[in-house]
């Protein structure tokens, strides 16, 4: 990084349409922002980024990241808080996790203050695009691909990191129903089921199409050897309420990507003396615990959604039908709770919030 500044300059976008935008009616992930940031990594090392107005990027019909998949990327939020403050949730997890990504795809790691810092000064720029309007934030999509222009299989020894960022509303607009899969995977062990790749979301389409042709919004993935434990649910890592405690598959093994979210829920949850489990989970108990009524809540937890109650669950010819979404205590504390602390009513004692501008 000799010679690279952390601050980047800017080309400024001459022909904002942010006055254009429909904030009541706004499609999740299809407007952007004015801006983009982009650094390109060559010869070794990361070159100097900057910032440019957001726009179509050129590329080679035989850049390698389209044909070996070499291609990774992080989502995260940020919020405008009612003291007027642009604010960022943890984002030091977002930069950790995309260099353990990068690692495991054969690229390179950006440091993570550089990575904030690109972060951090593309949102200041398009500031105006993170509205209070509640349950909205400016969704920030950092991704890096290989863009080498070679026909042939090795790492690619050129990159390109760049962050776009959408203005969003609510992901899920009704409460999600899953299907429980059972022969498709998303991931196997001493796979990439942890990392951020690109390729594991395209895997995941085709099961996913075949869910929601039959009436569902998402998968649960199973373990890919023998289907019984529980692993994740769709994009979003899973948790469960049985008998007041809460309960999520342990990552320990490298098929589930360490969610921020999940995290944040467990370390809520502990602060307020709930119970949790980290550990397997089976198909079995879920679907026992469903039937004999102790299962009181079962949620999706993702930077999209934060937290996504689960309506139905299917398994094999049954829907299983969850308790009302009013009755669902814990959720509901601690989404309320994150909320606090995102809108700056609540004190943030564990600082998880970094300020933009
Ligand atoms: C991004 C992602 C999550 C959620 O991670 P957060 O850091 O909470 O946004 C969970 N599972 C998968 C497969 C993901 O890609």
């Amino acid at each position: 990084m000799t010679g690279v500044s952390l601050q980047f300059p800017i080309t400024p976008n001459t022909d904002s349409h942010l006055s254009a935008v429909n904030w009541d009616n706004l499609p999740f992930g299809k407007i952007f922002s004015d801006h983009m940031f982009v650094m390109e990594y060559a010869d070794g090392a990361w070159q100097q980024g900057e910032i440019l107005p957001f726009g179509p990027i050129a590329m080679h019909p035989a850049m390698s990241a389209i044909h070996y998949g070499q291609s990774i990327f992080e989502g995260m939020k940020a919020y405008r808080n009612n003291h007027n403050e642009v604010v960022l949730f943890r984002p030091e997890l977002n930069a950790r996790r995309f260099s353990e990504s990068a690692a495991r795809m054969c690229m390179p790691e950006i440091p993570e203050e550089l990575f904030l810092a690109a972060v951090k000064q593309l949102v200041a720029q398009d500031a105006g695009w993170v509205t209070n309007k509640p349950g909205y934030a400016l969704y920030i999509r950092p991704f890096m691909f290989a863009t080498d222009e070679f026909v042939g299989i090795k790492p690619s020894d050129t990159y390109k990191f760049v962050i776009i960022t959408s203005p969003v509303g609510a992901y899920y607009a009704e409460p999600v129903r899953v299907k429980i899969e059972e022969f498709y995977t998303r991931a196997a062990v001493g796979g990439v089921g942890r990392a951020k790749a690109a390729g594991n979301y395209g895997a995941s389409l085709y099961p996913a199409k075949q869910a929601q042709q039959e009436g569902f919004h998402q998968l649960v993935w199973t373990d890919a050897k023998t289907h019984t434990f529980i692993e994740e649910s769709g994009t979003m890592n899973i948790m469960f309420v049985i008998n007041n405690t809460l309960i999520t598959p342990s990552e320990d093994a490298d098929t589930i990507l360490r969610g921020t979210t999940k995290r944040t829920v467990l370390e809520v949850a502990a602060s307020f003396g709930i119970p949790i489990e980290e550990r397997p989970v089976t198909v079995a108990e879920i679907i026992e615990a469903a039937k004999n009524g102790t299962l009181q809540d079962v949620f999706g937890a993702g930077t999209a959604a934060t937290i996504a109650p689960i309506a139905i669950i299917g398994y094999r010819d049954e829907k299983l039908t969850l308790p009302a979404l009013e009755t669902r205590e814990i959720s509901l504390k601690i989404k309320d709770f994150l909320d606090g602390l995102k809108s700056g009513a609540l004190p943030d004692t564990q600082h998880w919030i970094q300020k933009v501008c």
